[in-house]
């Protein structure tokens, strides 16, 4: 692979770790900011419910306070009467106790007003709810809130005092209510009575606050550094609150959804008349709004008022929505998204400068390694082709064909051909097609062709043809050339064996004729005759044996010296040779005996050959130096047979006849048995 390829993946696969790296970092910054905004929103909700429920608690004991008071309990209780009595909510008598009333609670009412934010405190009487006297609107009295105030209703029925969030005619806020007790008149008709403290006690009527939330929201929103708008349902509002009374928002908008009742901003009232906020769900929700150049948290949540907390099915009041400036939270979410990018953009390019390092040090190695290795080839090519062109034997490689793929200095001088000649070209054709005798040498036979078909290494003596037509003995060995277990060819290395062939030939000479007259010695001879022999028994048809002793010979010693015997004999040999054919074997048997094997011919055949050996002996003399050494032999002759068992037995029988000859007066030849 290439250098810059290798680099340029490694450098892809870096940024696409890094990438999928930073955009998890980055995936992680936008959960954090969701996580920090909802934990922002639920804390905001916490704080407004346990304010609220903390409002709700005043109200509950300020009612209660002033219900306690005695003189109220008892105007009320008088009131009351006046009012079964005369059924006129504005008797004389009843104006009477309402002006009573108003100057015992016309102190307190002021006080409270500035010091709890109180909006409303109402008197009403048992047991239908009658409004008798609301110091907020003196001239609204006479009216039974029995159908819309759900929680006076259960101070009514049981007298524990409540605290709790209500939609009223005329005001929509946090009340707190408790009844007004009063002990028992005598004589006079009870209404509700209890026992308190051994005396009977009169439930006269209940006592109401109800204080604006615009306070408590102006409050948190100072403390907590948001904006917050209360929200009624549209419809909640249409049920129960005197049209007058019902706040601006719903004539503007109508079809909007909720009317502001409380908000320390007036972006909720904009909000809803461009209808950017629907209804909402029963759940917290928290989300962004670009706002005027800014990012807005914007948290709701819905809430209850005294009847829905009693009974689940009722719908909800309305809907707190807090809204707070995020660009901060914005702001830092942006930086360490920045942060986030730059330090995987840093990290990334110090990793990649790393890994580009090691690449170039790994590369450097390989170079070393690659030089290394490509010297150590060299070296060895050098050391090889040295070796070949040096070698004092004959090398050359074939390939799988047969064909020549390179040969060294001295196997083109000892074959006599060129370098070009043999190349490329089949080995066997070029140098190896014929043995000795002419006859073609088969390419299924070649040594080479045999180790390219089993790869096997082998030894074999063979002869190579020169380019001139020559032959020569040579002794080859002949290795496969195996590259991962395929066969691609082999290498043969030889030698020009002539001299070896010919010392051979010498030893062998040596060993099988006699050195004076050039004849096979005995042994040799015995060894040819046992090949007859065989060949006989195998394939049947005669040959005879002579066997000729010199006469007289140690008298010829004697008078001429052992070198003119020596002379003399082979002077006889070279008789003996003119006169036998080729096929023919003479050998030296004894000292002046010789054996003559005669292939092919008969007893009669032989004893002619015998006959013509001896005369031509008789009539040719040896001449050694000045003297003429006549000499004759006498010759036994035997027939080769079949069942002969071994060489001597034939021996013996020509012995025999060559005894008889010697004994019949010499110079003769006498067939034997
Ligand atoms: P015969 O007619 O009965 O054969 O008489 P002979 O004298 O030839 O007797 P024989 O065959 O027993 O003697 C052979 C002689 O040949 C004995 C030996 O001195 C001689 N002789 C054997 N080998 C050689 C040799 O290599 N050179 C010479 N010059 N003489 C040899
Ligand atoms: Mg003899
Ligand atoms: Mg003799």
């Amino acid at each position: 692979m290439r250098y810059s390829l290798v680099v340029l993946i490694a450098s892809a696969t870096l940024a696409a770790m890094f990438a999928a790296g930073a955009t998890l970092s980055l995936r992680r910054n936008e959960d954090n900011l969701a996580d920090r905004l909802q934990e922002k929103a639920v804390r905001l909700q916490s704080i407004y419910e346990v304010s609220t429920a903390e409002l709700e608690h005043e109200a509950r004991a300020l009612a209660y306070s002033m219900a306690t008071d005695a003189e109220i309990g008892h105007i009320l209780g008088e009131a009351g009467r006046d009012q079964r009595a005369s059924k006129d909510s504005n008797s004389p008598r009843a104006r009477e106790l309402r002006m009573a009333l108003g100057n015992r609670l016309s102190l307190l009412w002021q006080e409270m007003q500035a010091q709890f934010d109180l909006r409303q405190l109402q008197l009403l009487l048992t047991p239908d709810l009658t409004s008798f006297l609301r110091l907020h609107a003196p001239e609204d009295y006479g009216d039974s809130l029995m159908d819309v105030r759900p929680m006076l209703r259960s101070i009514q029925a049981d007298r524990v005092p409540r605290g709790g969030f209500e939609i009223g005619r005329a005001f929509a806020g946090i009340r707190g209510g408790a009844a007004v007790l009063h002990p028992v008149t005598a004589g006079l008709t009870i209404h509700t009575r209890g026992m308190e403290a051994g005396r009977e006690i009169e439930h006269v009527g209940t006592l109401e606050v109800g204080i604006g939330l615009d306070g408590l929201i102006a409050r948190l929103s100072r403390t907590f550094n948001v904006s917050i708008a209360v929200l009624l349902d549209t419809e909640r509002v249409t049920q129960a609150m005197w049209t007058r009374y019902q706040p601006g928002s719903l004539d503007a908008s109508p079809s909007a959804c909720c009317i502001v009742l409380s908000s320390t901003g007036t972006e909720a009232g904009e909000w809803l008349n461009r209808s950017l906020i629907d209804r909402g769900t029963e759940a917290l929700q928290s989300r962004l709004m670009p706002w005027n150049g800014k990012t807005l948290q914007l948290i709701r949540f819905p809430f209850r008022d005294y009847l829905g907390t009693q009974d689940p099915s009722v719908p909800r009041a309305g809907t707190i929505l807090i809204w707070r400036d995020a660009s901060a939270d914005l702001a830092a979410h942006q930086e360490a998204r920045v942060l986030t990018i730059r330090n995987a953009l840093l990290a990334y390019a110090v990793v990649q400068l790393i890994v580009l390092g090691a690449l170039r040090i790994t590369r450097r190695e390989w170079q070393r390694q690659l030089d290394e290795q490509t010297a150590t080839t060299e070296r060895l090519a050098r050391q090889n082709s040295l070796l070949l062109n040096t070698a004092g034997e004959g090398i050359y490689g074939v390939d799988a064909d047969g064909r020549a793929t390179f040969i060294n200095p001295s196997a083109l001088e000892m074959l006599k051909f060129s370098e070009q000649d043999i190349l490329g070209r089949n080995q066997h054709e070029l140098f190896h097609h014929h043995y000795e005798d002419g006859s073609p040498y088969p390419a299924s036979s070649c040594p080479v062709f045999e180790t390219l078909q089993d790869g096997r290494r082998r030894r074999a003596e063979d002869r190579f043809i020169r380019a001139d037509g020559t032959e020569f003995p040579v002794s080859m060995t002949v290795t496969p050339i195996e590259e991962n277990a395929c066969r691609k060819g082999a290498v043969v290395v030889f030698r020009d064996i002539t001299e070896l062939t010919e010392k051979r030939q010498q030893l062998l000479r040596l060993a099988t004729t006699d050195p004076l007259t050039g004849t096979s010695n005995r042994r040799h001879f015995l060894d040819v005759m046992e090949t007859e022999l065989a060949r006989l028994k195998r394939r049947g048809g005669v040959a005879s044996l002579l066997m000729t002793d010199l006469d007289h010979f140690k008298r010829i010693n004697d008078l001429h010296g052992h070198a003119a015997g020596d002379e003399v004999l082979k002077h006889f040999v070279a008789i003996v040779r003119e006169t036998l054919r080729k096929t023919d074997v003479v050998g030296r048997i004894g000292g002046e005996e010789f054996a003559i094997l005669l292939p092919g011919e008969d007893k009669e055949g032989a004893r002619e050959l015998a006959e013509r050996l001896r005369e031509s002996l008789e009539n040719s003399p040896s001449i050694v130096g000045e003297k003429s050494i006549p000499c004759t032999v006498s010759i036994g002759i035997a027939a080769l047979r079949a069942n002969d068992t071994s060489a001597d037995a034939v021996l013996q029988r020509a012995d025999e006849a060559l005894y008889t000859a010697k004994r019949t007066g010499r110079n003769r030849a006498v067939v034997g048995a």
